[in-house]
């Protein structure tokens, strides 16, 4: 009998060593991006650095990669869709120079990682996602791990999310031929949006509203999902 509760004992011990090396392993990999794939590129911003070795991507990406989850690029989400590069999420999120009392527009929800990294830097993160079971998921991990200004809605981003206008930073993680109007309207004065734009060949657009005018500034070649729904309607 005593044998018995010893084995079931270690048994026990060995399972729970295991678990928390696990989760050490995950705390490591994210460190080790954070240097190797993010501040080494010249991301300098301390507390996109610090919330990027935070924010656990290994829960935003499906069971089997896991394990690839600080690899440096993307990864499938299901659906046809991908998790960006960790170097890229990293890279928009500075670039929106993101502050502690801005509330965020996000079209395309995807995993729900870059409105988890965004949530931790701003006051509110409003996103959207056309795929409704990509959207249902992210909804749902947001809820599980506590992300609590986070807010998602299932539908096109084409129009925007116009009840909670304006958005002082609006941040488009699929490609658009052209910025959809709707977009720029619910942009707040001294307000940022970040796209990736194009077709087969994207850049990574950056427009200032500035006294109700919009500065545009092209940041680098970039290769994104396209946007879907009514912006490709409008197309043809
Ligand atoms: N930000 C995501 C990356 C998502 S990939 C992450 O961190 O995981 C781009 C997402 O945009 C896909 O999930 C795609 O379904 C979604 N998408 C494409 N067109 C859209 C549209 N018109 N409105 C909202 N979401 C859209």
């Amino acid at each position: 009998m005593n044998k018995l509760l010893l084995i079931l004992m270690i048994g026990i011990f060995v399972a729970g060593c295991h678990e928390n090396s696990k989760a050490m392993d995950y705390k490591a990999m994210r460190k080790k991006m954070v240097e190797t794939q993010i501040r080494s590129r010249g991301i300098v911003n301390t507390r996109v650095l610090r919330v990027m070795g935070n924010v656990p991507r290994e829960k935003f990406v499906p069971e089997g990669y896991k394990p690839l989850a600080y690899e440096d690029g993307p990864l499938p989400i299901g659906e046809g869709q991908t998790i960006s590069q960790p170097y890229i999420v990293a890279y928009m999120t500075e670039k929106l120079e993101p502050k502690t009392s801005d509330k965020v527009l996000e079209i395309g929800t995807g995993s729900g990682y870059q409105a988890a990294v965004l949530s931790k830097l701003v006051k509110e993160v409003y996103t959207i996602e056309i795929v409704a079971p990509l959207g249902e998921d992210a909804k749902k991990l947001l809820k599980r791990l506590g992300y609590k200004n986070i807010f998602v809605k299932i539908g096109d981003g084409y129009r925007g999310w116009k009840e909670n206008a304006p958005y002082d930073l609006i941040i488009l993680t699929a490609a658009p031929p052209r910025i959809p109007e709707p977009l720029l309207e619910q942009l707040a004065e001294g307000g940022r949006l970040l796209a990736p734009v194009g077709d087969i060949s994207q850049e990574l657009v950056l427009i200032r509203k500035t006294n109700g005018k919009f500065v545009r500034e092209s940041l680098l070649p970039v290769r994104f999902v396209p946007m879907t729904g009514e912006i490709q309607k409008e197309n043809n």
